[in-house]
């Protein structure tokens, strides 16, 4: 087989294949190649999250996050009609239950206003009518907020890209780098590949792979489990939309939310626990390496010292169900801890720097013959294919052949 190509993608979650599929459209001509080292596509971030197509409730006016996000919900809508893909937009109400919130959700109706969403501020009453089994002392009702599931997002897209003549190369793990002013030589478990430019979108392994090449990056991955239950079938018309409390706005994550899902059911999650093995999905994952890694990084320990209190309760939460139920029954207090079905974790990819802080927006590096994402924080899902384009855009303007 021929092992040179234009360039290579590593990576088959969403913000890869959106990439190689947009890449091969634009460069017809190029020989384009994606890596995957599961035997699917989909497996770690992209295949274990909501579901949810975000509007873009959250996110600092102006921000790339922001920006990315309401292009996402269109150019995501639209690849499922031309592609046949299920979704649905059955928006998303953010419910108060104190004062401290509902001070909190009138700042972000009023962010949402900043970012041109259609939103509308409902009282107890109007919550109550649109939500029998949901309690408030108001809520915001988001109404391009949508459910799909994004693993036949991505099947789509490598059916899409391969079509254009990309070449997808499942069960095929880099172990390995090195750059010349000529190429990128790309070691994996199933020989050597060369490329003119290589475009890393590796999730929980990103940093891993910058070190491959000796790029100096002052990040490290950390692993943020968000554990999930499931309610029972005959509660799955507990809801008519997905409902989220109003977040602190000192954490990054979102709270743990009602989320209907595109196959019919509800989940509750995710919640947000320290992550002891990058890609574990089971209650106990240890992974001495990934240990290891964490324990030497300044950052960690930082981020450990800040969040320390978040980090027992949502501990103790995760151990013991009754705790992980008030969390719900705050605002839906008909689930009971007897409806709280195993359903799998998934593992969120937090890149955290050598000072402790959280990186909140997308983070890149780079070098002469490659560029990593490094941080693709959520809504990346919703937001893939315009990150996708950002990537091209970046790898065109850097590459001169
Ligand atoms: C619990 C949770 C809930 C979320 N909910 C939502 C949501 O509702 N909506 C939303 O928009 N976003 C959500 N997100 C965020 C979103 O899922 C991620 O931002 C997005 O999936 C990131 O995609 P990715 O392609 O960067 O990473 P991944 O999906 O993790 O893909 C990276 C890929 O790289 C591969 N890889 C790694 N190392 C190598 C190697 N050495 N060789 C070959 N291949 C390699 C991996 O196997 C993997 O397939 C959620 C995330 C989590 C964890």
């Amino acid at each position: 087989m021929i092992d040179r190509y234009d360039y290579l993608i590593v990576g088959g979650g969403i913000v890869g294949l959106s990439t190689a599929w947009q890449l091969q459209q634009q460069c017809p001509d190029k020989r384009i190649g994606l890596l995957e080292k599961e035997s699917s596509f989909a497996q770690h971030q992209t295949g274990h999250n909501s579901g949810v197509i975000h509007a873009g409730v959250y996110y600092a006016p102006g921000s790339l996050k922001a920006e990315f996000c309401r292009e996402g919900v269109e150019k995501t809508i639209a690849f499922c009609q031309e592609n046949d893909i299920k979704y649905d937009q059955c928006g998303k109400l953010l419910v108060a239950t104190n004062e401290l919130e509902h001070e909190r959700m009138l700042a972000l109706y009023e962010r949402c206003h900043q970012n041109q969403l259609d939103v509308e501020l409902l009282d107890a009453k109007q919550l109550k009518e649109r939500e029998p089994n949901i309690q408030g002392l108001g809520a915001i009702l988001v109404k391009t907020t949508g459910i799909v599931d994004y693993r036949q997002v991505c099947n789509k897209m490598a059916e899409r890209f391969c079509e254009l003549g990309g070449e997808t190369l499942l069960s095929t793990e880099v172990t390995g780098m090195e750059e010349s002013s000529e190429e990128i030589t790309v070691k994996t478990n199933q020989g050597t590949l060369h490329c003119r430019y290589l475009i890393c979108c590796s999730g929980l392994m990103a940093d891993r792979l910058t070190r491959m090449l000796d790029i100096e990056t002052d990040f490290q991955i950390v692993p943020f489990r968000g554990e999930y239950y499931r309610l029972p079938n005959e509660k799955s018309d507990i809801v008519n939309h997905l409902i989220y409390p109003i977040p602190d706005p000192e954490l990054p994550f979102l709270g743990v939310h009602l989320t209907r899902m595109i196959d019919g059911s509800v989940t509750v999650g995710p919640n947000a626990v320290q992550g002891w093995k990058r890609e574990g999905y089971g209650r106990i994952n240890i992974s001495l390496r990934d240990i290891w890694d964490m324990l030497r990084f300044p950052g960690f320990w930082r981020v450990l010292k800040q969040h320390i209190g978040t980090g027992i309760i949502e501990t103790k939460n995760s151990l013991w169900k009754p705790g992980y139920l008030k969390l719900v029954q705050k605002y839906c207090p008909s689930v009971q801890v007897k409806d709280l079905q195993p359903y799998p974790a998934g593992i969120r990819a937090q890149a955290v720097m050598r000072d402790g802080s959280l990186v909140h927006d997308f983070l890149f590096a780079e070098s002469p013959r490659s560029l990593h994402v490094c941080n693709a924080p959520s809504p990346a899902a919703t937001s893939a294919i315009p990150i996708g384009r950002h990537i091209i855009e970046r790898v065109m303007a850097a590459s001169t052949d």
